[in-house]
């Protein structure tokens, strides 16, 4: 039987370019319609005046175009500050955690050289359900049944692709306007959804050689399907199972680099002295301490664990405490406020959403979190052994063997099995601590975020010349009309 039905990939491609096109035609219609009316740009250089009169004349319009009136003369040819586009979601606290090392380690390595902008486009721009993803993930994730539902759900590559087809036909337009906001010569993406809108608008624009794209995968092991795009110029993998799944699912070789999570430099750069980081969050100078989080939401058993250390940290004999203990509940004001209430026999330190981790991290002997992988990352950097106490089903998943495989921690479930660990970490059996510790310090890559941010610059700068110039001047819509203007004026 012959069969004529096409590729699900190719049509849903189809469909969105086809919407596309449609909207360009429109828009192009109405620029045209102003530009009529504009009489000139003012501005000192009668050549590229004239050029930019022809040009806007032309059928077609400038994407990464400057307000008009204020082309940027004074750059042309010169080195001028690149923009770099961090697209991220407060799904978690992960993937800011993430896109902000980048945008600091890219201060620190090149300067003025870029300016950095970190932005949720698609709060900023889009609407529903873009624009809505924090609620609902945060509602899904609490209902860990559904997350794992739409986790798997929407693995298969035909259901995301017609999935995010359906979106990119309604909020296309406005994330283009939100590319051309911040003018991106990088755009580098922290989030498994935002790949493919903003790489259709590039496509769609002819902006692929000029723009460069590249994605930083934010999930050690199990990570969704949706991080692997096909069209980007790199894409980061914090582990090398992570690059297997990038490489089954057609990433060429040259797109694969592993390269460790990025982290914040603050976590590997600052020299962190237990004693002083002590004494300035306020902590008892020589009791160990244990930290205890759930992520930026505060999710997992982290109240129930609080409650067991309380008695486990407590020496009932001798009537004295024998650890101290941090929780930080990050978003979750009412776990804080829960936590708040109890009284204590044990030194209790309860913090909501805390922007100086490391200084929290470095003060304590060890940490029971769920898997997620930012703070797994940063304390394996700090050398703290691991008690996981729980995942988010599909993406983290892989990250309990990640830790427990090399030794830098343990999985427990049981609130009071953690609580008893913990109490023998700090009693008779400190050195597995010991030990834990260093096997954590060996995996630890804090050298990572450097490793990415040089590599991207490598990536813009072989883009050449024109990537160093001003973006009206090198969209591809300006070079095609190159030639008509040379045919106009010769
Ligand atoms: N975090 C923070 N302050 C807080 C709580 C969390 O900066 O009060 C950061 C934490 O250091 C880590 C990230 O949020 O970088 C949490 O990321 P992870 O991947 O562990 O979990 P997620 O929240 O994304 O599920």
């Amino acid at each position: 039987m012959e069969s004529t039905a096409v590729t699900p990939r190719k049509s849903i491609k189809e469909i969105v370019m086809e919407k596309m096109r449609a909207h360009r035609a429109q828009s192009l219609e109405r620029k045209q319609l102003k530009r009529k009316r504009t009489k000139s740009f003012s501005c000192d250089d009668d050549r590229l005046v004239s050029r930019a009169v022809v040009l806007g004349d032309d059928d077609e319009t400038m994407f990464w175009e400057e307000e008009e009136g204020t082309v940027e003369m004074a750059q042309i040819g010169a080195d001028r500050t690149k923009n770099v586009l961090i697209l991220m979601s407060d799904t978690g606290g992960g993937h800011r955690a993430s896109a902000e090392a980048i945008r600091d380690a890219f201060r620190i390595e090149f300067g003025d050289e870029y300016k950095v902008f970190v932005k949720d486009l698609f709060t900023e721009h889009a609407g529903w359900p873009l624009n809505d993803m924090e609620r609902s993930y945060k509602f899904m994730v609490k209902h860990v049944q559904l997350w794992r539902m739409a986790f798997h759900g929407t693995s298969p590559r035909w259901i995301h692709n017609i999935y995010l087809a359906a979106i990119a036909s309604l909020h296309t337009k406005k994330v283009e306007a939100g590319l051309k906001k911040y003018k991106p010569d990088i755009i580098i993406s922290v989030h498994p959804l935002m790949q493919h809108i903003p790489l259709w608008v590039l496509q769609w624009q002819n902006l692929q050689k000029r723009v460069v794209f590249v994605t930083i995968i934010t999930d050690l092991n199990t990570c969704h399907p949706t991080w692997f795009h096909s069209d980007v110029n790199r894409c980061y993998c914090p582990s090398e199972e992570v690059a297997k799944r990038a490489a089954l699912v057609g990433l060429q070789p040259s797109q694969i680099h592993v390269s460790g999570l990025p982290i914040r430099p603050s976590f590997c750069r600052a020299i962190l002295v237990k004693d002083e980081l002590r004494k300035e969050l306020e902590m008892d100078a020589d009791l160990p301490a244990v930290l205890l989080m759930g992520g930026g939401e505060g999710m997992g058993p982290v109240k129930k664990t609080a409650k067991a250390l309380g008695e486990s940290l407590f020496d009932k004999e001798n009537g004295k405490p024998i650890g101290q203990l941090v929780v930080i509940c990050g978003r979750n004001k009412t776990l804080s406020a829960t936590l708040s209430e109890i009284p204590w026999k044990i030194p209790v330190k309860i913090m909501g959403f805390v922007t100086q981790m490391e200084k929290y991290m470095g003060a304590c002997d060890c940490i029971i979190t769920k898997a997620g992988p930012g703070t797994i990352a940063e304390a394996l950097i700090r050398g703290l052994p691991i008690i996981l106490n729980d995942f988010i089903p599909g993406q983290e998943v892989g990250n309990v063997p990640y830790v427990v495989d090399n030794g830098a921690g343990v999985f427990s479930k049981s609130s009071k099995e953690t609580a008893s660990l913990v109490a023998r970490w700090f009693g008779p059996e400190s050195d597995v601590l010991k030990k834990m510790s260093e096997n954590a310090l060996k995996l630890a890559q804090p050298d990572a975020v450097f490793d990415i941010v040089r590599d991207i610059h490598e990536l813009a700068e072989q883009r050449g010349p024109l990537s160093q110039m001003t973006h009206c001047l090198t969209s591809s819509f300006f070079q095609s009309r190159n030639s008509s203007f040379i045919s106009s004026t010769s």
